[in-house]
């Protein structure tokens, strides 16, 4: 029961996913950059500024960090005009007129869609980052053109934006929720277990894996309720729910420092309200309690 109405959700609009740009934004390549004065995504680490005191406000006109101009990659149209990405390393200083907001902050002071607009843009950063030279024979690349992906100079391979697939999971026993917490996360906080899908995996097996490596926990009737682009670097979070098949818990991951099966009226700390983790928790509660 719990199952078939946790696979009615519509995870689509969480923050981080495209839908939360419909009617805002609109991605485009930087070859197609049609010129003219625009805003910025200006990206220092993992914090995007906008205007001081106005948190939907992208600053606009000249970059507000000249030098860095020339570094500029068009993203496409935000609101209709030309939308430019540009990072800002971390010993520089921006103007008092900027305000920075950081994308994992426990309370998000940015829209959906302009925290899904800085996750787009971390995303690319991170591609642009490790895409400097060939993975074949260490060539310089260059973009393909009408391409985010980019051509080796030097053997011609072409490679592609690398995402990778994560699986996330919602362990159900009764009216109990398998919650874990790794060490690095902040004091007291719980979450699912989760985990990077290995070679020859599908979805559903990497989901089984996860469960049974973190926590010593074999699932069955594991089924998918959907996705969420994870820009921390490059993940896609595929969401799942499972039901406890058997195994008492015991910790096998070292990344992890506690796990246990919390009722759903007694939940420990969890991950932030942007997170795919606290959207299935939270559903998932409120289907246990009605
Ligand atoms: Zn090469």
């Amino acid at each position: 029961m719990l199952n078939q109405s946790l696979c009615a959700m519509d995870i689509s609009a969480l923050p981080f996913n495209r839908t939360c740009l419909d009617g805002y934004f609109e991605l485009a390549i930087p070859d197609k950059d049609p010129g003219g004065d625009g805003v910025w995504v200006l990206l220092q680490g993992m914090c995007m500024f906008t205007l001081r005191g106005m948190p939907e406000q992208l600053p606009s006109g000249e970059c507000p960090v000249p030098p860095l101009a020339g570094s500029a990659l068009y993203l496409g149209q935000w609101q209709k005009k030309p939308c430019r990405l540009v990072e800002v390393p971390g010993d520089t200083l921006l103007p008092a007129t900027m305000e920075p907001h950081h994308l994992r902050a426990a309370e998000q002071t940015l829209s959906a869609p302009l925290s899904s607009l800085g996750g787009i843009g971390l995303m690319i950063l991170h591609w642009e980052s490790t895409s400097r030279y060939c993975g074949h024979c260490d060539g310089k690349m260059e973009r393909l053109a009408g391409e985010w992906g980019k051509f080796c100079l030097q053997c011609g391979n072409h490679h592609f934006p690398r995402i990778h697939p994560c699986v996330i999971g919602l362990i159900v026993r009764g009216n109990q929720l398998l919650l874990v917490r790794k060490g690095d996360w902040a004091t007291g906080r719980y979450g699912l277990v989760a985990g990077f899908v290995e070679f020859g995996e599908s979805l559903e097996e990497a989901m089984a894996r996860e469960a049974l490596e973190e926590t010593g926990i074999s699932i069955t009737n594991t089924r998918y309720l959907g996705s969420q682009s994870w820009p921390f670097p490059s993940q896609l979070m595929c969401g799942f729910v499972a039901d406890y098949a058997g195994g008492d818990i015991e910790l096998r991951d070292q990344e992890l420092c506690a796990a246990d099966w919390y009722r759903v009226d007694q939940l420990p700390p969890l991950p932030p309200s942007r997170s795919i983790a606290r959207y299935l928790i939270d559903r998932a509660s409120q289907l246990i309690n009605r």
